[in-house]
């Protein structure tokens, strides 16, 4: 398990259970989170440091995708809106290797795009299928980052590299972001070097990849 600073306002969590990774966005000593990591223990930790040793109080917790290497600190945040996309429920029930102790109803569930501001971050969430139906992906240029989730991770081959024709269309900054920012999945952050003829990653664009779960 560790932790690393991404930037202002921007921590990144990664624990031992599949690499998972939970970003923290802080706004003083209030707490947004994309993911929260894939074992209790690993969200015990997270709690801990970011709780007891930091001082930081989670207000709200997002899904990048509803399976349950990604939602393990749900529970341990009682108090903290829970984010998700509308089909989060397909997802948590079609995955193999389901936790339903880390099941938590969802506050907010919002469908194409939905934007939070959060201390000095902006988020913008969208809704990018891929792996599972319920999808999102997370571009934050003022971090210069995008929280891909599993949408980018593991052995990927582009089958389309034709022009995006999907919803996402009318995002021309989440692909600029694709050349200059950092992506998020699995363990890691990493520069993309992304060039015009690779698409974002989406049902629309042809993107397949195997499932990095065991
Ligand atoms: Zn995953």
């Amino acid at each position: 398990m560790r932790f690393e600073d991404l930037g202002p306002g921007v921590l990144m969590f990664v624990g031992d259970e599949y690499e998972s990774v939970a970003t923290a966005f802080l706004d003083g000593n209030d707490v947004l989170l994309v993911d929260s990591l894939g074992s209790a223990e690993d969200a015990r930790w997270l709690h801990r440091v970011l709780c007891a040793d930091m001082g930081k109080t989670v207000r709200a917790v997002a899904a990048t995708h509803f399976m349950s290497d990604h939602i393990a600190g749900m529970p341990l945040f009682p108090d903290a809106l829970i984010i998700a996309h509308r089909h989060h429920r397909h997802t948590f029930l079609s995955q193999n290797r389901r936790v339903d102790e880390f099941y938590r109803e969802p506050q907010v569930v919002f469908d194409s795009a939905m934007t939070i501001r959060w201390g000095q971050h902006e988020l913008r969430f969208w809704h990018n299928p891929g792996k599972t139906m319920d999808h999102v992906s997370v571009d934050v240029p003022t971090a210069d980052l995008v929280c891909a989730g599993d949408n980018i991770v593991g052995n990927i081959v582009y089958l389309s590299g034709g022009p995006r024709a999907d919803s996402h269309g009318d995002r021309p900054d989440a692909a600029i972001r694709q050349e200059r920012g950092h992506w998020r999945a699995h363990g890691q952050v990493f520069r993309c070097h992304a060039r015009q003829r690779d698409p974002l990653p989406g049902p629309a664009t042809g993107c397949r990849y195997p499932n990095p779960h065991p």
